[in-house]
């Protein structure tokens, strides 16, 4: 057997081994999951349901979210975030559970659904929404980063980390819910770097409510460069 081989029957046993005395079980409802089922079993991943807007003719919900307050190019949200539902679990594990990956593989799947789209296409590079630095102390990554990456993955386009930096974080939200907290906060954001060398920008969010987060973001990349376009891209929008 040559070594490359005998190195791969080794790691399918490792894997074999890990997943007999960890087995990888379903976010949605804990059964555990088949080698080939990522994260959520088949059925829960059938319970989710998606926007489908990547094949919209006419403006979507969350098009019309953004209408009067500030322009986007384009505007996609993978799934619809429902309470007490998958999307919410999911969610969850991916912003508390150390799910970094599973960010990584939704942003590749938001990446595949529109890698034909007409406006999506054009987009040159990926900011995700700035974690509160605290935030990112705490929970030792950003997910909005890991999405973008698996977006940067199957598109070739790059993650710009360090242009925008949120800089305050008003404490009175604490109380609200923990997906709305993020979506309401009156966040300041504060342009850093040069953003010249860009016709078009994503924003990469993982869920959006009343969309002030994004607003806010945006109108402050539009101020520091006027002609810059700019669409977003989350994984969830939810349902008003
Ligand atoms: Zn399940």
């Amino acid at each position: 057997m040559p070594l490359a081989d005998s190195k791969n029957q080794i790691q399918l046993v490792k894997d074999g081994l890990i997943n007999l005395l960890f087995p990888e079980v379903c976010i949605g409802c804990e059964t555990e999951l088949s080698v080939r089922e990522n994260y959520l079993c088949y059925t829960c991943w059938e319970s989710i349901h998606l926007t489908y807007f990547e094949g919209f003719k006419e403006p979507s919900s969350l098009d019309k979210l953004f209408w009067g307050r500030v322009e986007f190019n384009a505007t996609y949200a993978l799934f619809y975030f429902e309470r007490g539902k998958v999307s919410q679990k999911l969610l969850h594990a991916l912003k508390y559970q150390f799910k970094g990956n599973l960010g990584v593989y939704l942003g590749g799947l938001t990446a595949t659904k529109l890698a034909d789209h007409p406006v999506f296409k054009e987009v040159q590079a990926l900011i995700p929404v700035p974690l509160h630095p605290k935030k990112a102390f705490i929970r030792g990554y950003n997910q909005s980063e890991k999405i973008a990456q698996g977006i940067s993955t199957v598109w070739k386009i790059p993650v710009i980390q360090q242009e925008v930096l949120k800089t305050k974080h008003t404490e009175s939200q604490t109380k609200k819910d923990q997906f709305q907290r993020w979506d309401n906060v009156s966040s300041i954001f504060k342009v850093k770097g040069d953003l010249s060398n860009y016709q078009h920008i994503a924003i990469v969010d993982d869920v959006i409510t009343t969309g002030a987060t994004l607003e806010s973001m945006a109108k402050e990349l539009k101020e520091a460069n006027p002609s810059l376009k700019i669409s977003i891209i989350s994984l969830a929008l939810a349902k008003s």
